[in-house]
């Protein structure tokens, strides 16, 4: 083998040897890229659980914010039914006074006075006030 021949060996060892380098790198490059992909696969499931776990959170929010809308109905609802009965008895018990009232002035009274025997006159229940001594009573 000459000198050329020599210098070609050479040559030839030191492109094996780079093309073995660049080989080397490029599968270095491709793990370092495979590694990154499943990283950020690996977070994007992460993102995709944690949103999930997020979105059921929010549903029970939700579900737990209707009831509470819906037994605060019930109550409203309730209490309108209570204020209703109260005016239907009382305006009742309204009525009945007013009756009762245009029973008693219905009815005259003649008496006399408790204390002093003077003659009063007026209607049935009336509070009346004597003017001769000034006793008060019911007729
Ligand atoms: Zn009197």
């Amino acid at each position: 083998m000459g000198y050329a021949g020599l210098m070609f060996g050479i040559l030839a060892v030191i492109s094996v040897i780079g093309l073995i380098a660049r080989i080397v790198g490029g599968a270095g490059q491709i793990a370092t890229a495979a590694k990154e992909i499943k990283t950020s696969k690996d977070s994007a499931e992460i993102r995709c659980a944690e949103l999930e776990r997020q979105k059921k959170l929010d549903e029970a929010e939700a579900e737990r914010q209707r009831k509470l809308d819906e037994e605060q109905a019930e109550i409203r609802r309730k209490r309108a039914e209570a204020d209703e009965r109260i005016r239907e008895r009382q305006e009742r018990h309204r009525l009945e006074l007013e009756a009762e009232r245009a029973k008693d002035e219905a009815v005259s009274v003649n008496t006399e006075c408790k204390m002093c025997g003077a003659a009063l006159s007026g209607h049935r229940r009336e509070r009346v006030r004597c003017p001769y001594c000034d006793f008060e009573q019911t007729l």
